[in-house]
């Protein structure tokens, strides 16, 4: 559904991807796992149309992402869910909730949609017309993750869902991105909380300064000694 191809990326001097390549399959939760600075937003930032790429290709579906705009590709049906949530904090939920939806036309699907966030995050529901900034962290990556999906994403890009969340919620959190997958949603997860993305993905790569140093069958990657000495604090 979605392959990079040797994918280089520069921040003027600095080379933040040096020939990143992977593929994500219809229907597979893959996670990219890795330290901070290894090129994990970035390269999230390439997919999404918003840092381009030196060299390399993108394909989603068959097409080409390159030189596309960002709205052109949500259109395309990938949709991402930045690092730090970037909700917009002086409109209500239900305001953020709409703006996700903006690109489309088919408002009699629009209540349906709705009804499919609240139910994954039936929070959002009792906070509706409640400001956005007034929400807790967690509340607010629901939001954000809600507001991704009023798009009807095929691809959905998650960055560091779980970041900055005490440790219920961020069960939680996982616990949907299960549950969206499981409604047929293809998901490329960012994380560098390692140990809870190996357990939700199916796949997983590691990105270190930016090349892929090792890729596999999450469950292996699990057990494997260099990743539990790397990224999973020796457990
Ligand atoms: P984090 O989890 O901290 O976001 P990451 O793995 O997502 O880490 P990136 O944010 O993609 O890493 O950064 C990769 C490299 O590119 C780092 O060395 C970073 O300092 C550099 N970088 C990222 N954004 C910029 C920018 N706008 N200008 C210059 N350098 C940047």
């Amino acid at each position: 559904m979605l392959r990079v191809d040797d994918l280089h990326v520069f921040y003027g001097p600095i080379h933040a991807l040096k020939g990143v390549s992977l593929a994500v399959e219809e229907g597979e939760i893959v996670t990219l796992i890795g330290a901070n600075g290894a090129g994990k937003t970035t390269l999230l930032r390439a997919i999404s149309g918003l840092t381009p790429p030196r060299r390399g290709t993108i394909h989603f579906q068959g097409r080409s992402l390159l030189r596309r705009l960002p709205e052109d590709i949500v259109r395309l049906g990938v949709s991402h869910v930045p690092e730090g949530r970037r909700i917009f904090a002086n409109l209500t939920v239900q305001e953020n909730l709409e703006l996700g939806a903006f690109l489309r036309n088919d408002r009699a699907e629009l209540a349906r949609d709705l009804q499919r966030v609240f139910d994954l995050f039936p929070r959002l529901r009792e906070r509706l017309h409640q400001l956005a900034g007034t929400l807790s962290g967690g509340e607010q990556q629901m939001l954000a993750i809600g507001r991704a999906l009023m798009a009807r994403p095929r691809l959905l890009l998650l960055d560091e869902p779980s970041l900055g969340l005490a440790p219920l919620l961020v069960r939680t959190i996982f616990d949907v991105i299960r549950e969206i997958n499981g409604q047929g949603t293809t998901i490329l997860l960012v994380e560098q909380n390692a140990h809870m993305a190996l357990s939700v993905a199916h796949r997983a790569y590691v990105l270190e300064t930016g090349r892929i140093v090792l890729e596999g069958p999450a469950e292996a990657l699990r057990q494997s000694e260099a990743i539990r000495a790397a990224y999973l604090g020796g457990q």
